[in-house]
């Protein structure tokens, strides 16, 4: 009787911690509109190359080569436009602004003689006062 209760228990935390897990799963990641061209469009850098090796082997004819590498950039084109006019119609992610970076304890400028750095220095290198512009 005790066992039983003791082995239902740890089932019970068990099934309980793996429902926790699932829930902290991240979700699928979404399948974007035009992943079909995007597959396409591999497909077709691959027998870009494949071509490519092709006719350095000697396999294929000047003649072959340029008409099959024509024929496969035009697809892509096609498949590039079909994939640029999905993205226009897609609502552009939003932009996270960046937060302005705070205020350097330095400056590039010198209060003192006006000399400008490349970097934030914490004394001027030309009059040698502090960069920070107090009166010290
Ligand atoms: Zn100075």
């Amino acid at each position: 009787m005790y066992l039983a209760v003791a082995a239902t228990l740890v089932i019970l935390i068990l099934w309980y911690l793996f429902r926790i897990r699932s829930q902290d799963l991240p979700e699928p990641e979404p399948v974007s509109p035009f992943h079909h061209l995007e597959v396409r469009k591999a497909a077709i850098y691959e027998g870009l190359r494949d071509l490519q090796f092709e006719y350095r082997v000697g396999k294929l004819s000047d003649e072959d080569y340029q008409r099959t590498k024509l024929g496969l950039q035009g697809q892509l084109a096609t498949i590039l436009a079909e994939i640029d006019a999905i993205k226009a119609t897609q609502p552009q992610p939003k932009q996270v602004p960046k937060p302005a970076p705070a205020a350097a304890p330095t400056s590039k400028l010198c209060p003192h003689c006006g000399a400008r750095f490349e970097k934030a220095l914490k004394f001027c290198g030309e009059c040698g006062k502090s960069m920070a512009g107090d009166a010290a």
